[in-house]
């Protein structure tokens, strides 16, 4: 099946130029590529149900006899409407079609097919409107539905799929060493690669998922297992003595022992070890990462090496620099920010005192990554808030050094066995306290009547000095009933606010203007942000005390989780307000959710639970090879894939085997897109 990863979707009949363009979207650019475009689901032609028991609402399929020929007439628009009468032994249905000029030709009086689709309701009697339809005998048992594109049906998926099928070698090859696919009850590739687009019953469609599932799972284990092991290549970037309570002395608290727990496991890393420390810090937010990430560059720089420290944003970094530079400059540590407002000259001085190692640490944006960025001797990259950097900005980073140690941080958490799987390369510490005094975050959900209270409540604590947060979906205005920033903006300013400094931030800004409004927000010259989610990541405001959320109801849990991270940072009590008049079930469970805790793990898990993987899962966030068919929130598939990872490392010479060949080549393609280098 190799070659046909070599050859282009356009050898297909019928795919033409324009339309491989479209497969393209898909991600579809070879044959190969196309058999691996799994379906998104099927249409089931093997259970038809009687008429009278077709569920209103429920996709199902009938067999049925075509009563008397289809009519077509012209409806308002010009459009054309063609209905019929079809039955069986137990009722009546209609069938409706909309502006198809064949249809009274393709269906004929008196004859049966299967008939499938979504059953509504006419005038009382049961109706499918543009059912899909074949002939009894000939016609499709189960059928793929693919995820189309606009401009490619499914049904021309299929099509260009038969072909492909056709293509493959009698027997494909198969990756997976023999003794596994037995002792895991897996069915081979050859079999699992045909049934997966058609299968002849439910039963072959099972066992083609089965193995398809397992298969990807396994490939991402060993994978992630693989770029670990890349990742343990020596250092020669020795660490010889730990400097983190000596640093630690140098701060106006005491760490918490979860932060002492977490620096040490770090620094044990370094110290007693010739790989690369490679870290992830997993603490919700407010629970003082940072901190931990400053003892750590300390550490290292005592040891006589460099430091990069990288934000996603200029305000984050700038925060992270005043912070830091004020405790460190005193201690002779030699720090310097680099965002992209410094000026060429400054900047120039700048790298040119980073090459000569003149500077011990520097802290940034992704600024730090650019070309002509050269240390001296970069013995620990950190990237904050990791989640918003891909794989590759992140190994650009690390790239600046000749195998410095590394340290990613993230906010967001990940249930523990997921993690395990996401950041399989990584080794991962936990913070799991906050510092002292922290008080949870009272959070109410409130529907839009309770509004106008709620700015009394808000004002009463911006007239105590203190700050708020008010939080819009959208930045510009919009037809639907959503909040835009712009304009509660200027409600708010003019109306529900006058007398009060009301800010705008957005990420429409540019980076200068951000900036200035963030500032003016820290230095307190503004009361109350009105602000998109780009508040969303690690400022901190200590004496922002409320957090209000309008159309709460169009935001992630965890990403809710994250803006209320915003608030509740210091000796104040603190609120969150969550305004929706959303009636969905889901959706009230979750906000409901939202109330009752304030448990940043606990809120990642009935996030998965509700909406799935999707959100830590992003290719781009976690720099994971996309899943085509596997669900990774699919505990117990992601179990016996382990397993199976287990024993093939066990092997002699593990994945390195001769049996294992097929499944390395596979591995470096699922993997060609993350970042893979120097893997083989
Ligand atoms: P995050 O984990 O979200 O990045 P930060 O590192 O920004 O959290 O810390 C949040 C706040 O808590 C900061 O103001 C920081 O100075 C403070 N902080 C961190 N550790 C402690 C501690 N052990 N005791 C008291 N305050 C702390
Ligand atoms: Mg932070």
């Amino acid at each position: 099946m190799a070659s046909l990863f070599e050859k282009k979707i356009e050898t297909l009949w019928g795919v033409g130029e324009k339309r491989a363009k479209l497969f393209n979207r898909l991600g579809v650019f070879t044959v190969g590529e196309l058999l691996r475009f799994y379906p998104r689901t099927y249409e089931d032609y093997t259970n038809p149900v009687d008429i009278s028991s077709a569920q209103y609402g429920e996709y199902c399929c009938v067999r049925a006899v075509l009563e008397s020929p289809v009519v077509t007439s012209r409806i308002s628009g010009g459009r054309l409407i063609s209905r019929g009468r079809i039955f069986d032994e137990s009722g009546f249905m209609t069938i409706t079609f909309f502006n198809n000029r064949v249809i009274d030709k393709m269906l004929k009086s008196g004859r049966e097919y299967t008939f499938y689709g979504k059953v509504t309701t006419s005038r009382g009697e049961a109706e499918m409107v543009s059912p899909m339809f074949s002939d009894v005998e000939t016609g499709h048992r189960i059928r793929p539905v693919y995820p189309a594109t606009a401009g490619l049906s499914s049904v021309q998926i299929e099509s260009a799929m038969s072909q492909a099928i056709k293509l493959l070698p009698q027997e494909v090859k198969e990756p997976i060493p023999d003794w596994i696919l037995e002792r895991y009850d897996i069915e081979g590739l050859n079999f699992a690669i045909r049934k997966i687009h058609f299968p002849d019953n439910a039963d072959e469609l099972k066992k083609a998922r089965k193995r398809l599932v397992f298969e990807e799972l396994l490939l991402l284990s060993l994978g992630l297992r693989r770029l670990k092991s890349i990742k343990r290549e020596e250092t020669s970037i020795t660490i010889k003595k730990d400097y983190s309570s000596e640093f630690y002395s140098l701060l106006p608290f005491k760490p918490t022992d979860a932060q002492l727990k977490v620096t040490s496991e770090c620094v044990n890393d370094m110290i007693n070890s010739t790989s690369p420390m490679n870290r992830l810090i997993q603490g919700d937010v407010g629970s003082g990462k940072t901190a931990v990430a400053a003892a750590l560059c300390y550490t290292v720089i005592k040891n006589g090496w460099q430091a990069a420290f990288m934000a996603p944003t200029e305000i984050l970094a700038q925060q992270h620099y005043e912070a830091l530079s004020k405790i460190l400059d005193g201690a002779g540590v030699r720090t310097e920010l680099l965002i992209g407002s410094v000026t060429a000259a400054n900047k120039r001085k700048l790298l040119d005192r980073l090459a000569k190692g003149e500077i011990d640490l520097l802290i940034g944006t992704n600024a730090i990554i650019s070309d002509g960025v050269e240390f001296k001797a970069l013995g620990l990259a950190v990237t904050d808030e990791q989640h918003r950097f891909g794989v590759r900005q992140r190994a650009k980073l690390i790239s600046k050094g000749n195998k410095p140690h590394t340290l990613v941080m993230s906010a967001t958490p990940i249930p523990r066995t997921l993690a395990l799987i996401v950041y399989g390369d990584l080794d991962i510490s936990i913070i799991d306290e906050f510092p002292p005094g922290r008080q949870s975050v009272s959070t109410f959900l409130i529907g839009s009547k309770k509004r106008l209270s709620m700015y009394g409540f808000i004002k009463d604590h911006l007239d105590k000095g203190l700050q708020a947060y008010i939080i819009c979906p959208t930045v510009e205005e919009n037809e639907l009933n959503i909040a835009s920033a712009n304009e509660y903006f200027e409600k708010m300013r003019s109306e529900e606010f006058k007398g009060y400094k009301v800010g705008l931030l957005h990420g429409k800004l540019k980076a200068k203007e951000k900036d200035a409004v963030m500032r003016d927000f820290v230095d307190g010259k503004i009361q109350l942000l009105v602000a998109t989610t780009v508040v969303e990541v690690g400022v901190d405001v200590p004496n922002a005390a409320i957090m209000a959320v309008e159309n709460a109801e169009r935001f992630g849990f965890s990403q809710l989780h994250q803006l209320r991270g915003r608030v509740g940072r210091g000796k104040e009590k603190s609120y969150c307000f969550l305004i929706s008049d959303a009636h969905g079930e889901e959706t009230l469970k979750r906000l409901k959710t939202m109330c009752r805790t304030n448990n940043g793990f606990e809120i990642a898990d009935m996030d998965l639970k509700l909406r799935g993987p999707g959100d830590f899962f992003g290719s781009r966030q976690h720099g994971l090879p996309e899943m085509h068919i596997a669900d990774l929130a699919d505990m117990d598939s992601l179990c016996l894939a382990q397993c199976a990872a287990d024993e093939i490392e066990r092997l002699p010479n593990g994945l390195d085997s001769i049996e294992c060949r097929g499944l390395r080549a596979e591995i470096l393609r699922l993997f060609s897109n993350v970042g893979s280098e120097g893997m083989n």
